[in-house]
């Protein structure tokens, strides 16, 4: 099936037989990313939280949890 970015507009040939293909086929509410893109955003992620001024939106009960342990102890 084919597919297009939601940041950039490229269209991709996604397997018909993929896990996202039919996640994508059967939930149209998820969008599509591609490689470069979702490669380009972990990558600024990262920087972010190399920063220390990355703030995670978690749950309530997650972000409790998490300042517990500390912020850098999670993956
Ligand atoms: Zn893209």
């Amino acid at each position: 099936m084919r597919v297009k970015c939601v940041l950039c507009d490229k269209i991709c040939e996604l397997d018909d037989q993929s896990a996202l293909a039919k996640r994508l086929r059967n939930r149209p509410i998820h969008t599509f990313m591609c490689e470069d893109c979702s490669r380009r955003i972990s990558e600024r992620t990262r920087a972010r939280w190399a920063t220390g001024k990355f703030t995670l939106h978690l749950p309530q009960v997650l972000n409790k949890r998490k300042k517990k342990k500390g912020l850098n102890d999670i993956k």
